[in-house]
């Protein structure tokens, strides 16, 4: 099946390549855990690479930015799948150092359901008069720029860290059915936090958005390098300015009920190169790194 590119094959979600041009010197391995990405799920990749030449990760059309663990010589990214990715096989691409180690592999998403909730809110947070619409539609649009840019080099690094402690209230990817009609679907999680409560980075990264949004409230967003975007919302008070780089556990504000809220909680969301993914997945995915 694989000729002369010494991988071991005892690894549980072990991915066959398809070796455009494998080196006989490679040792390259690749995991993928879990083997197979619901929609709004995210997957960590794992590539150990002997040479020490740093992979090249395409994942539907974007880069993927991998992390080295020096110790083990392993390196690690996330790919993920959007809550409206179609089902199927996707190609994930990698490369080595130059075109001649080139292999590619197919992944594949699947369909998840996410569940379904309904909310009562106050009509004039629903149906919005038309300069309302007009400023949530700009405010979308500017945060819809903000993933579009991100800093090349991954500023992020170990593990991931919940924001608060405060368990889950509100689950990720759910349809949401807000005074009997069918909104956008729930793009983070809601996290119990009571009015206050210190809200941490959930990992290293420059802050790319300190506003006060109608639907998101008083919202930060960091770009933690690579693709990877985090997001607090309906805060109460925000402690950093845009620009910023703050560390990992960092004080970012306190929670709040500003915006578009039922009551006091954390709204806490991660996109990996603009798509929706399940912060949880990827936190507790995170336990597998180094730091
Ligand atoms: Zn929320």
């Amino acid at each position: 099946m694989i000729k002369g590119i010494g991988i071991p094959l005892a690894i549980l979600f072990f991915l066959p390549l398809s070796p455009a041009n494998a080196s006989p010197s490679s040792g390259l391995n690749i995991t993928v855990r879990p083997s197979k990405i619901g929609q709004g799920e995210v997957s960590l990749l794992t590539i150990r690479e002997k040479s020490e030449a740093k992979p090249q990760v395409i994942w539907m059309g974007k880069k993927i930015a991998l992390v080295n663990d020096k110790k083990n010589g392993i390196w690690s990214g996330f790919i993920g799948a959007d809550l409206t990715t179609r089902p199927g096989r996707y190609k994930l691409e990698i490369s080595l150092g130059d075109t001649e180690n080139h292999f590619f592999r197919t992944v594949s998403v699947i369909s998840k359901d996410h569940g379904i909730r309904h909310l009562t809110l106050p009509r004039e947070m629903v149906e919005l008069d038309p300069p309302t619409l007009k400023r949530a539609r700009d405010e979308s649009r500017r945060v819809m720029e903000i993933f579009l840019r991100s800093d090349d080099y991954p500023l992020w690094g170990g593990r991931w860290i919940r924001p608060v402690a405060g368990g889950l209230v509100g689950p990720f990817g759910c349809r949401s059915i807000i005074n009997g009609m069918e909104r956008s679907p729930h793009s983070g999680v809601d996290l119990k936090a009571a009015e206050g409560t210190p809200v941490m980075a959930s990992n290293t990264g420059t802050v790319a958005l300190v506003a006060n949004h109608f639907f998101s409230g008083l919202s930060v967003i960091l770009d933690h390098g690579g693709g990877i975007h985090s997001m607090y919302f309906h805060l109460s008070k925000a402690f950093v300015r845009s620009g910023e780089l703050v560390e990992k556990g960092a004080v970012l504000g306190l929670s709040g009920s500003t915006g578009r809220a039922t009551g006091p909680h954390l709204h806490f969301g991660i996109r990996l190169n603009g798509t929706r993914v399940n912060p949880i997945d990827l936190i507790e995915l995170s336990r597998r790194l180094e730091g």
